[in-house]
């Protein structure tokens, strides 16, 4: 188990600055942002202008009342006019002033007087300008006046100016809005950053989860699994890491198994030369002894030299180091090639070996690779073959788009239990049975490991092709092997 040693405060940050977390919530954010930031202008730019128009149509308004108002105190003969309330706001300016200059009425936060000079100035530094022309003014606590003055009559047709002001101050209003924009934006950039961790935390948990458990694997122990339930993405990688272990897992434990049955089937050998050494050197032998001994020591030998071989071939091969020419080949032409290598064997052992129908067939492959599994087989055949009758033949033929070849003997036949372990690593049918023949009987005998059909099923497969048995027990055994015509 590894110790986790507690990361310091500026750890921590570094961490979280290069977490995908700390990424996702700043791009997230920085999105968020510019989406904020275009919303509000356009929200900005559009409100700002009916806020303008607003505020000019709202004066309008009250300007219309007011002249209506005060054209009809007039017509009516009221000298005093005093407004309504409601009329005007508290910041409107009203004044009427008679042709002579005299202010006859007059409502509001700036002085009567102010108001003439302003607007009289007003018009004056304009020479175009009339009554009834506007006059902008901005007052001591910024804010924007309009004065609009008006000519109205009096009930003897006296010429009377109405002068209007009022604040055309949609500023105000447009910096009220822009504030709550600015506010709201950042409200909701600091809720989406906040949620936005959460969120990321909450998505990242599996994450944590799986670095968790895969640092708590170690080799010797394989057998730890995620288990993550979750149906999303993350689900499916902590899936995958769960498979990938388990073929681990079993790669590892095939290994395992590997090595300890090797050093077992190395066991006996060693065990017997041992035995066998000490035995003869114990005391004075005769020659037949002593032959008998050295005999029986090649044997072990042999043995332990086609097993060493055998799992150098199985080794190679699971490291994926065998080199493979394939080249067109003949078949029949192997199977005889085998034939004849293997006939002193099979004579030894009293099997008559004999080749079947060898019609030419050609499949691609290598052929020093095809003519191992042929030897194999037919070794296998020889070995196995005991009773009355000892034949193994071999044959050849193709038909429709597959080449096969053929090894059948007369042996004692394989029990079905047993066939689908017959290509297992070191399974052998009878292990009592295959030392006795050897050791005793014909010390020069092949000798079985139960890694031969292992051997044999690699380089089918390897040659994109299928191994068939059949087999009746007490009848005979035939090994059947198919490829592709190419
Ligand atoms: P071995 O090196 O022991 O022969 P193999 O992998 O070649 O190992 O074969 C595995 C087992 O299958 C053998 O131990 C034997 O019991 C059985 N077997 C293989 N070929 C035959 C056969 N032709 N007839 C009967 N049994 C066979």
């Amino acid at each position: 188990m590894t110790k986790k040693i507690d990361a310091t405060p500026k750890e921590h940050i570094g961490s979280l600055l290069h977490s995908v977390r700390f990424r996702l919530v700043l791009w997230f954010t920085v999105i968020l942002a510019i989406i904020l930031f275009a919303f509000s202008a356009f929200l900005f730019y559009t409100q700002s202008r009916n806020l303008q128009a607003e505020a000019v149509h709202e004066l309008d308004r009250r300007v219309t009342s007011l002249l209506e108002f005060v054209q009809s105190a007039l017509s009516q003969g009221i000298g005093q006019i005093s407004l309504p309330h409601g009329l005007l706001r508290d910041t409107d300016v009203f004044i009427l002033v008679s042709p002579d200059g005299q202010v006859l009425a007059s409502q509001g936060p700036i002085p009567a007087q102010q108001v003439l000079q302003l607007v009289s100035a007003g018009l004056q530094s304009n020479p175009r300008a009339g009554e009834g022309s506007v006059v902008y003014w901005t007052s001591t606590s910024s804010q924007n006046y309009l004065f609009i003055p008006t000519q109205v009559h009096n009930q003897m047709g006296m010429d009377l100016v109405v002068i209007f002001g009022g604040i055309l101050d949609p500023g105000a209003l447009v910096n009220r809005f822009l504030f709550t924009l600015i506010i709201g934006s950042l409200l909701t950039l600091l809720i989406a950053v906040i949620g936005g961790f959460w969120l990321a935390d909450r998505a990242m948990r599996p994450v944590k989860t799986i670095t968790q458990a895969a640092r708590a694997i170690s080799e010797t122990d394989l057998s730890l699994r995620l288990n993550l339930k979750n149906k999303d993405e993350l689900g499916e990688l902590a899936n995958t890491f769960d498979a990938m272990l388990a073929r681990l897992q079993a790669a590892f434990e095939r290994q395992r198994q590997f090595v300890a049955d090797a050093s077992h089937e190395l066991r006996t050998p060693l065990t017997i030369v041992n035995l066998e050494t000490s035995r003869a050197l114990e005391t004075h032998r005769s020659q037949p002894e002593y032959q008998h001994a050295l005999k029986i020591i090649r044997a072990e030998n042999d043995f332990m030299t086609s097993l060493v071989n055998d799992l150098l071939v199985l080794a190679r091969m699971d490291a994926g180091q065998t080199a493979m020419e394939k080249n067109p080949l003949d078949l029949s032409d192997l199977v005889v090639d085998t034939i004849e290598r293997l006939t002193p064997l099979a004579v030894r052992n009293g099997v008559t070996l004999q080749a079947g129908n060898l019609p030419e067939t050609y499949i691609l492959g290598d052929r020093q690779y095809l003519l191992q599994m042929l030897s194999n087989l037919v070794e296998n055949a020889i070995k196995y073959t005991t009773g009355e009758k000892k034949l193994v033949s071999a044959e050849t033929g193709s038909a429709d788009g597959t080449t096969w070849v053929r090894v059948s003997d007369t042996g004692p036949g394989i029990a079905s239990e047993d066939i689908p372990h017959l290509f297992d690593r070191f399974y052998r049918v009878d292990k009592a049975r295959t030392r006795d023949t050897e050791s005793e009987d014909d010390p020069t005998l092949p000798s079985g490991s139960g890694l031969g059909l292992s051997i044999v099923q690699w380089i089918v497969q390897a040659h994109g092709g299928e191994i068939h048995l059949e087999s009746t027990l007490g009848i005979g055994s035939t090994f059947e092997v198919r490829f592709k015509t190419p």
